[in-house]
């Protein structure tokens, strides 16, 4: 089957453009010349700045939301990658076939990068009675109930404030958290308008898994100095349109509730024949790709990455799917060129959680910086990310 694969030149498919399937495309592009057919599959138009959907302030109070994603067509424009839009309905690994809503595609080889979905873990009405950000829409929608809910506290009874909770204590839990009880709400429409009341619900896992100790003590200090409540080491068992249950027994009013207590890989992904890591994450070899299937790799959140000298999980987020999406692309042009392939290596250049504007923590090289210069840190990495891929070019700092 490798044989097969090597020097072919039917297209290369890579399905999602999001953070993984952008910089893949991108590079392989620039690494064949344009020698190699590329199409690159999303249902969306866009390619979502997923990292910036927390900012949920800022998307609540300013007229547009423009900034949370760029046009695909913007980004390959001079280049030879096609984007098809369509919903990827069925991949079958091996006829090397794929199913969209819209057509149905053949190819040579493929980079699976379909992201991840929101993780219920069977709590009743999560579903459907909590908001989430972890698509676009999504978030837009919770932007709009942010601004219903801020105009409904003008007719709250006595000294009442309107209670968002958040349900999760990984870093997009947190990093909303912190952004809504920053959000400066004199800067919305109503006048008399009062700010809400956060309650982050981190649940019984530890608060912020994964990152350094001094980044969790400096979030915990300045979630409590910007006013939210938390609420540690206990789950939430029921969502209701206006209340969340948790297992103690106790109930929770809520004007609004956002569930971000984790993610899970796509359906369709799940019902792959290969193997699955946690979250039904595809479990990949080193070189990236799908063991069983040469040519078909799997990349950033919707793959099990695990790196050799630590032996855990490469962490799931966009630093890391660049990072996957960069060697993936390298032994792609290599299977193609009948070279070997080289296995993925991790280095994470910094740990950023965002506040709001003026708080968060970040370490970089062993130190930790908080307060204003994160988010400051967070802005600039994500500037220089859309300037970077609007010129074609890899980014700096990412
Ligand atoms: C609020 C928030 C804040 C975050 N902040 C940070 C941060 O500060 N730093 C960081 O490094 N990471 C952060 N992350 C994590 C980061 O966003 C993800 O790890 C990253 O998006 C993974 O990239 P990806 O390409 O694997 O998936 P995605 O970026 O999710 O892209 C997947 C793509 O697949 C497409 N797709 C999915 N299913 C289908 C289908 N069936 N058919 C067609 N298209 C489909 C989607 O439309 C999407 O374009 C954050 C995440 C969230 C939600």
């Amino acid at each position: 089957m490798r044989a097969a694969v090597r020097g072919a030149t039917a297209p290369l498919v890579i399905l999602g453009a999001g953070y993984a399937g952008v910089t893949l495309a991108q590079r392989v592009w620039q690494r064949t010349k344009g020698g190699l057919p590329i199409i690159l599959v999303d249902q969306s138009p866009l390619h979502v700045l997923r990292t910036e959907l927390y900012e949920i302030g800022e998307m609540a109070s300013a007229r547009g939301d423009s900034r949370w994603s760029l046009p695909l067509e913007e980004i390959f424009d001079r280049t030879n990658v096609r984007h098809q839009q369509g919903r990827v309905l069925a991949i079958d690994l091996a006829h090397r076939r794929l199913e969209l809503d819209t057509v149905g595609i053949k190819f040579g080889t493929l980079a699976i990068c379909l992201g991840n979905q929101p993780a219920y873990y069977g709590v009743e009405g999560a579903r459907e009675h909590a908001h989430q950000v972890y698509g676009l829409e999504g978030a837009r929608r919770l932007a709009g109930a942010i601004r219903e809910a801020e105009r409904a506290s003008v007719h709250l009874q006595g000294e009442r404030r309107p209670r968002f909770v958040v349900i999760g204590g990984g870093a997009t839990g947190t990093e909303l958290a912190g952004d809504i009880a920053t959000t400066d709400w004199s800067g919305l429409t109503s006048p008399g308008a009062r700010s809400p009341e956060v309650v982050l619900i981190t649940g019984a896992l530890p608060f912020l898994p994964g990152l350094p100790a001094s980044v969790q003590r400096h979030a915990r200090e300045q979630l409590q100095g910007a006013g939210v409540m938390l609420l540690e080491g206990i789950n939430t068992t029921r969502v209701e349109p206006r209340s969340v249950f948790l297992e103690d027994g106790s109930k929770l009013t809520a004007d609004l509730v956002v569930w971000a207590a984790g993610v899970e890989a796509p359906a369709l992904v799940r019902a792959l024949p290969v193997a699955h890591g946690k979250g039904g994450r595809i479990a990949v070899n080193p070189t990236l790709e799908v063991p069983g299937f040469p040519g078909v790799f799997a990349v950033g959140d919707v793959a099990e990455v695990v790196d050799p000298t630590t032996r855990m999980p490469v962490p799931q987020t966009a630093q890391a799917a660049i990072a996957e999406a960069r060697a993936a692309a390298d032994n792609l042009v290599a299977l193609r060129a009948n070279a070997s392939l080289h296995p993925f290596v991790y280095r994470e250049r910094a740990s950023i959680l965002a506040l709001g504007p003026k708080r968060g923590a970040v370490t970089v090289g062993g130190v930790t910086l908080w307060g204003r210069p994160v988010s400051w840190l967070k802005r600039t990495i994500e500037r220089e990310y859309v300037r970077s891929l609007r010129r074609g070019e890899p980014s700096q700092l990412l």
